[in-house]
């Protein structure tokens, strides 16, 4: 029962991190109403509950991410840092800079993001709610776990979002194979990736920054692609960017291309 909550606690976080606030927020690629767009908001937040990333956030630091991959100025490349514990602390400071509004990022990478303040900062910014989250968790393990080991797995779940993160960052910038040449050190660490459902194809991804479905090759496997293929086909949400990425590489000569859809706001 453990086991179980735990996997799908796992596979639904990163699900959510890769749908909603990596390839819709930050990057724009489909649409969806407003009313969808607040459900999913909030499912976003009772998947991710202690771990919540705010879409706000996550979108200006992964934007940023895009313009300076494996630079000095990208907020978490492996290449600067000893290990993964000071990446994680590094990129942390940056996430609340613009959480909490401390910081102000370049106008370039603002704009186009869902925002909800009840949910990004009141109700995730709020210690009662971290608590009750932990509590919640903690609880239960103390009414299904059948051994001591077991509560080992219950602090991934209080943060779990960033160990996600750090994953993707610092194996997909080190570990794996490049179908792609690119002035950065991104690379696909697993080609059927179930371990953050697509979000390993650093290296396809970061080459065609706005194609939705991370893989590119016949035997590779995005599943939060085969996911958007569910909600599109059922009208939820509208595919707005065309998929480019495919290997080999049909425009080699071309490099880069805009991170994300501008979103005209009246
Ligand atoms: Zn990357
Ligand atoms: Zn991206």
């Amino acid at each position: 029962m453990v086991y179980a909550f735990f996997i799908s606690h796992w596979m639904l976080c990163v699900l959510m991190q890769s749908l909603f606030q990596h390839r819709y927020a930050a990057h724009r690629m489909f649409t969806m109403g407003p009313r969808t767009e607040r459900a999913l908001h909030l499912l976003t937040y009772l998947i991710q509950g202690s771990s919540y990333l705010s879409p706000r956030a996550y979108a200006i630091l992964h934007r940023e991410h895009h313009a300076y991959s494996d630079t000095e100025k990208d907020p978490h490349s492996p290449h600067f840092y000893k290990d993964v514990v000071r990446m994680m602390l590094f990129t942390k400071g940056r996430y609340e800079a613009y959480a909490y509004e401390r910081e102000q990022p370049e106008p370039r990478f603002r704009g186009g993001y869902p925002e909800w303040p009840l949910v990004d900062r009141t109700l995730a910014q709020s210690w009662l709610m971290t608590l009750v989250w932990v509590g919640l968790y903690s609880a239960f393990y103390v009414a299904f776990a059948t051994s001591p080991w077991q509560f080992l797995l219950l602090p991934l779940h209080f943060v779990m979002g960033p160990i996600h993160g750090a994953i993707v960052n610092w194996c997909g910038h080190k570990y794996g194979y490049r179908n792609f040449p690119s002035s950065d050190r991104s690379h696909n660490t697993l080609p059927m990736d179930f371990l953050t459902m697509g979000e390993l194809f650093q290296n396809n991804h970061h080459r065609f920054c706005m194609s939705p479905n991370f893989a590119a090759r016949r035997w590779e496997l995005d599943p939060t692609w085969q996911v958007i293929r569910v909600l599109a086909w059922f009208g939820l949400i509208q595919i707005a960017t065309p998929q480019r990425a495919v290997y080999p590489d049909p425009r080699p000569q071309q490099t880069g291309e805009p991170t994300h859809v501008e979103i005209q706001t009246a």
